[in-house]
C-alpha cells in the first residue's frame, strides 16, 4: 500500500509551495488507493504555534486535501525519537560528543579559514568517553559513514550520489535530550509506515543523511521525490510579491479552491498539452514520472484564466452560496432568501463576466439593492433627458404587460426602440443604468426577467424622476 505524507511546520500560513507538495501527496495516495497521512512537525516550541496549526488544516481543507487518520504531532513522539537514539548509542551507531558552542565556532572558523568545508569533524567519534569534561550534558551524533558515496534514487532528480566524507555526523538529540528535526522525520515516517516521501528539493541533502541514518537502524528506505521549487514570473526564487501567500490570501482574494489546484497541479506537473485537468482527471493520471525537473514559475495571469474557467463552469447554487456572505459583508445586511433567488436566477449571466469571487459578488449587488438605486457616475450620464423620456414611455409599455417573462420582456423592449425609431443599443444602455445603476451587467432581457415587473418598473420610474 503506497502512504505519503504532508509533514508541515507550523511556523506560518501554508504558503503555496507547501499547498502544493501536499498536493501532490494527496494525488499520489488516491491515485494508488493509498494513504494521505498529516504530520504536523511542531519541534520547534519557540516558532510553532495554535493559530498556524490552524491555518494549515483549514487551507487544507479548502482545497479539498483530506487527509487520513488523525494528524500526527512531532513533538508529542520525542520520547520515541530518544528511544531510537538510544538503541543507536548502545550499539555504537551513534555517541556522545562533548564539545562545546565556542569549540564549535572555533573549529568552523579554523575550516573556513583553510578553505575546508565548516562541518563538524568528528572529534568525539572515538574519544574515550571518560575523557568527558564533568557538568556538561553532551549531544548525541550519528556515527555516520566515513568514506565511500551515498545515492539517493530520486524519482524526479534521478540518482543523486553525495560523497559520504561531506556528510558530517549529524546531531540526533540534543544536549537537552530533545531529538533533531533529521531523527523526528526518519523515525516518524517509519512508524507512520511511509511508503513515498515527495517535498521540495530543498530538502535534497537532508535525504541522503537521511538515508545513511535508516540504513544504520536497518529500516527499509521509502521511495522520494523531490520537486523543483517555485519561483517568481521573473525566476527570482518566489517572494510575498510574487505570490508566496498562504491560502487563505488567495480564498479572499476569490480564488476557486478548484481553480488554485488545478494551477498548483500545472506547476509543476504535466499531462501532455492539458491546462484544464478536473480533479478526478488529476487523480486518475497523477504520477511521478511527469513531475518537472526545472522550477516552475508562478504566474497570475495564468492562475486567473483558470479562475475564469472554474467560475462559468461552477454550480449556480454553489457560487450563490459562496458569494451571499462576501454581499452580506459589504451591505452590512444578510441576503434573504428572496435574494438569494435572484442571485441564483441571475448567475448564468453573472458568472459570463466575473472573474474572481469577489467580482461575482460585486456584480450581483444591483439585484438586492433597495430602491431608488444609487447610479454610478457612468450610469447617471446615460440618464439625460431625452434618455429619461424614451425610459418613462418604456416604463409605462412594461407595465401594460399582462404577462412576465423573458421572451415578453423583450419584445415589449424591441417594440419599444421601434416605436421611439431607436436602435436596441440606444434604449437597452439607459435601461441597463435604470435597472442596474451600472453599464456593465448580464443580458438586459434577463434582468427584467429576474427582477420582474414591479420591481423593474419601480426602478426605471425613480430613475426617471
Ligand atoms: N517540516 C519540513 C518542512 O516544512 C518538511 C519535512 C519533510 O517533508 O521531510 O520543510
Amino acid at each position: 500500500e503506497v502512504v505519503t505524507r504532508f509533514a508541515p511546520s507550523p511556523t506560518g500560513f501554508l504558503h503555496i509551495g507547501g499547498a502544493r507538495t501536499a498536493l501532490f501527496n494527496w494525488l499520489y495516495a488516491r491515485h494508488n488507493k493509498g494513504k494521505f497521512l498529516l504530520r504536523i512537525e511542531d519541534t520547534d516550541r519557540q516558532r510553532s504555534t495554535d493559530e498556524a496549526i490552524q491555518a494549515i488544516l483549514d487551507g487544507m481543507a479548502w482545497l479539498g486535501l483530506d487527509w487520513d487518520e488523525d494528524p500526527v504531532f512531532q513533538f508529542s513522539r520525542r520520547d520515541r525519537h530518544a528511544e531510537v537514539a538510544n538503541d543507536l548509542l548502545r550499539q555504537g551507531k551513534a555517541y556522545h560528543c562533548y564539545a562545546s558552542k565556542e569549540e564549535l565556532t572555533e573549529m568552523r572558523e579554523t575550516a573556513k579559514a583553510e578553505g575546508r568545508p565548516p562541518i563538524y569533524d568528528g572529534r568525539w567519534r572515538d574519544r574515550d568517553p571518560s575523557e568527558a569534561p564533568e557538568g556538561v550534558n553532551p549531544v548525541v551524533r550519528f556515527r555516520s559513514p566515513e568514506t565511500g558515496t551515498i545515492t539517493v534514487e530520486d524519482a524526479v532528480q534521478g540518482p543523486v550520489t553525495f560523497s559520504n566524507s561531506q556528510l558530517d555526523d549529524m546531531i540526533l538529540l540534543r544536549a537537552d535530550g530533545t531529538p533533531t528535526y533529521m531523527l523526528s522525520v526518519v523515525v516518524d515516517d517509519y512508524d507512520m509506515g511511509v511508503t513515498d516521501i515527495i517535498r521540495g528539493d530543498d530538502h535534497l541533502t537532508n535525504a541522503a543523511r537521511q538515508q545513511q541514518l535508516i540504513e544504520a537502524i536497518g529500516w527499509r528506505i521509502p521511495k522520494v521525490a523531490h520537486i523543483p521549487l517555485i519561483h517568481g514570473a521573473d525566476g527570482a526564487k518566489l517572494s510575498k510579491r510574487h505570490g508566496a501567500l498562504g491560502v487563505e490570501a488567495y480564498r479572499d482574494m476569490g480564488y476557486l479552491p478548484e481553480a488554485l489546484r488545478n494551477y498548483l497541479l500545472r506547476l509543476g506537473w504535466s499531462h501532455g498539452d492539458d491546462e484544464i485537468i478536473s480533479t478526478e482527471q488529476a487523480i486518475e493520471w497523477f504520477n511521478l514520472e511527469n513531475i518537472g525537473k526545472s522550477a516552475s514559475r508562478f504566474d497570475f495571469t495564468k492562475l486567473e484564466n483558470l479562475n475564469g474557467i472554474y467560475l462559468r463552469e461552477a454550480d449556480n447554487q454553489y457560487l450563490t452560496e459562496l458569494i451571499c456572505p462576501l454581499i452580506a459583508q459589504k451591505t452590512g445586511k444578510t441576503v434573504t432568501a428572496n435574494g438569494r433567488n435572484l442571485i441564483e436566477k441571475s448567475m448564468n449571466g453573472l458568472k459570463e463576466r466575473a472573474k474572481s469571487v469577489i467580482s461575482l459578488a460585486d456584480s450581483s449587488l444591483f439585484l438586492i439593492a433597495e430602491r431608488p438605486l444609487a447610479p454610478d457616475d457612468k450610469a447617471s450620464k446615460l440618464l439625460d433627458d431625452v434618455a429619461k423620456g424614451v425610459l418613462s414611455r418604456l416604463a409605462d409599455r412594461l407595465e401594460s404587460q399582462s404577462e412576465w417573462t423573458l421572451e415578453s420582456a423583450e419584445s415589449a423592449v424591441r417594440a419599444a426602440a421601434e416605436s421611439e425609431e431607436l436602435k436596441l443599443g440606444k434604449i437597452a444602455q439607459p435601461l441597463r443604468a435604470a435597472l442596474t445603476g451600472t453599464t456593465v451587467s448580464p443580458g438586459i432581457f434577463e434582468i427584467l426577467e429576474v427582477l420582474g415587473q414591479e420591481e423593474s418598473v419601480g426602478r426605471i420610474r425613480d430613475a426617471v424622476s
